[in-house]
C-alpha cells in the first residue's frame, strides 16, 4: 500500500533523527570537562555548530510528525497548501513535504 510505504520512510527517518539529537544532546553536555582555556574556547564554538545542527534536526522531526499526522488523516497525498497531488517523485525524494513544488517554492524560504 502507498500510505504504508511512505509511513515506513517516514518512521525509518524519525528514528535516524532521533538518534542524531541524542547523539548531538549528548556531545553538547560533555561528559568530561576540559581544564585547558583554548580548548574551552573551541569546544564552545563546536557547541554552536552542534546546537544549529540539532534546531535542523528538531525542525526536521517536527515536519515527519506533521507528515506521518497527514499520512493518518489522508491528506498525505495532497498539498496542505492548494489541494493539488503532490507528485510521488517529489514526495520520494522529501517524504516530509507538505506542499507541492509551487507552494513550496512561495511558501518556504
Ligand atoms: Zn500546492
Amino acid at each position: 500500500m502507498e500510505a504504508e510505504h511512505y509511513r515506513q520512510i517516514l518512521l525509518d527517518l524519525k528514528r535516524d533523527l532521533t538518534d542524531r539529537i541524542n547523539t548531538i544532546d549528548r556531545d553538547i553536555r560533555h561528559e568530561g570537562m576540559t581544564a585547558d582555556w583554548s580548548e574551552q574556547a573551541s569546544e564552545r564554538e563546536n557547541d554552536e555548530v552542534l546546537e544549529s545542527l540539532g534546531n535542523t534536526s528538531e525542525q526536521d522531526l517536527l515536519k515527519i510528525n506533521y507528515a506521518l499526522k497527514r499520512l493518518e488523516n489522508g491528506t498525505y497525498f495532497n498539498c496542505a497548501e492548494c489541494g493539488e497531488d503532490i507528485p510521488h517523485a517529489r514526495l520520494e525524494l522529501l517524504p516530509f513535504t507538505a506542499y507541492c513544488v509551487e507552494c513550496a517554492e512561495r511558501i518556504e524560504d
